[in-house]
């Protein structure tokens, strides 16, 4: 499971969470979210301006 970051809040997407309050239930893949989401945190950052952050070890 990958995850990816909100370049200015830091809320992190994490695959194997989703975003449950978004409609994104846990196990969502990143390429299943739409380019024109929004950060849920800021809502001023889309898909495309988060950052990959690896894996959770
Ligand atoms: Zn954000």
């Amino acid at each position: 499971m990958n995850r990816f970051r909100c370049p200015v809040c830091e809320y992190v997407y994490d695959e194997g969470i989703g975003a449950p309050h978004e409609g994104f239930p846990p196990g969502t893949s990143w390429e299943k979210i739409p380019d024109d989401w929004c950060c849920p945190d800021c809502g001023v950052r889309e898909k495309i301006d988060f950052e990959p952050i690896g894996a959770v070890r």
